[in-house]
């Protein structure tokens, strides 16, 4: 196995990690429910993706 020969130092540590980031993922709102979604999701709050109704939600599967 490959082994370094000799320690980074904090430096050159730190600037590697330089790019390490928390990112806010992008939101916006959903077009029936005007819940806020991540793009390219469906919508936790109505269940509806694309205008089409994908997930079964607990309050609808009970009325039925
Ligand atoms: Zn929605």
């Amino acid at each position: 196995m490959a082994t370094q020969k000799k320690k980074r130092t904090r430096m050159k540590r730190d600037q590697r990690r330089a790019h390490w980031k928390v990112e806010i993922p992008e939101v916006s709102s959903c077009p029936s429910c005007g819940a806020s979604v991540q793009p390219y999701h469906v919508c936790t709050a109505c269940g509806q993706y694309k205008g089409r109704q994908v997930l079964k939600l607990a309050t609808e599967a009970t009325a039925k």
